[in-house]
């Protein structure tokens, strides 16, 4: 057990451990994870953002981040259980962000498919975000990806019941959305699965931010390949692979956030 653990959770990590599921557990080391590769690549905002992971039983209740706890600091024990009204149902003096439990609950009550939920709000996404024409097809990162992108439009903090159901409505069948002057919102039906949609947005959001930046004239691929290139994708499943290499750079790098 790391002091950092202790402190976070407030009471010691093996305690926790002792206290969940082996289920849990597991996910619980997977979600601290993603917060440790979140902050490697730079991803994080401060303390701020959340990204979570539903718990196998009862399905309605899912992980989040302590407010407060920069994401390297996050450890599986740290986490925080909550039901979707965000009630916190792991014992801790530690706060949950509200935001973090309308967006999140938002998608684990309507989509029971929806394991992990990735919110972020990085320089090149909320750029994107903020142009009119949304996401382009200028790399093959973003190619991968439209047609699965739906758009909110920011109308403040989402705080409210009204702003839960707007925000769903809006996303409609897609697992990415747009949230306008704002983020992005990724669902995956595993954290494999949403930790590699995500990878793709940013690298996508990033190229195009560069691009338009540039001040070139820009090549834009035809409508005919952009189809092919998403038909090539919906057969594409490297992502556990990709997951899993994640996993093991953490285990050498940085094994506590296990603990
Ligand atoms: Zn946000």
């Amino acid at each position: 057990m790391s002091d950092r653990a202790n402190n976070l959770a407030g009471f010691p990590a093996s305690t926790v451990r002792s206290s969940v599921s082996a289920e849990e557990w597991k996910i619980r080391v997977e979600l601290a994870a993603l917060y440790r590769w979140v902050h490697r690549r730079g991803w994080d905002d401060h303390i701020y953002t959340h990204l979570s992971a539903r718990v196998p039983a009862p399905v309605d209740h899912f992980l989040l981040n302590p407010l407060g706890s920069l994401f390297d600091e996050i450890t599986a024990s740290s986490l925080i259980k909550v039901d979707l009204q965000g009630n916190k149902l792991t014992e801790t003096d530690q706060p949950v962000n509200w935001g973090g439990v309308t967006i999140h609950g938002a998608l684990y009550e309507r989509i029971p498919e929806a394991a992990c939920v990735i919110h972020l709000h990085t320089t090149a996404a909320v750029a994107v975000s903020a142009q009119e024409h949304g996401l382009l097809p200028l790399s093959q990162f973003a190619m991968m990806l439209l047609g699965k992108i739906a758009y909110h439009d920011f109308t403040g903090l989402e705080a409210t019941p009204e702003d839960r159901q707007a925000l769903f409505d809006d996303l409609g069948d897609k697992q990415i959305m747009m949230l306008r002057n704002h983020g992005t919102l990724v669902w995956g039906k595993s954290m494999a699965q949403a930790f590699d949609l995500c990878l793709r947005l940013e690298n996508a959001c990033a190229v195009q931010v560069a691009a338009l930046a540039g001040g070139g004239k820009l090549k834009m691929p035809s409508q005919a390949i952009v189809d092919h290139t998403a038909i090539q994708s919906a057969k594409y499943s490297a992502f556990l692979r990709a997951w899993d290499a994640v996993l093991r750079r953490l285990d050498t790098l940085e094994p506590d956030y296990k603990t």
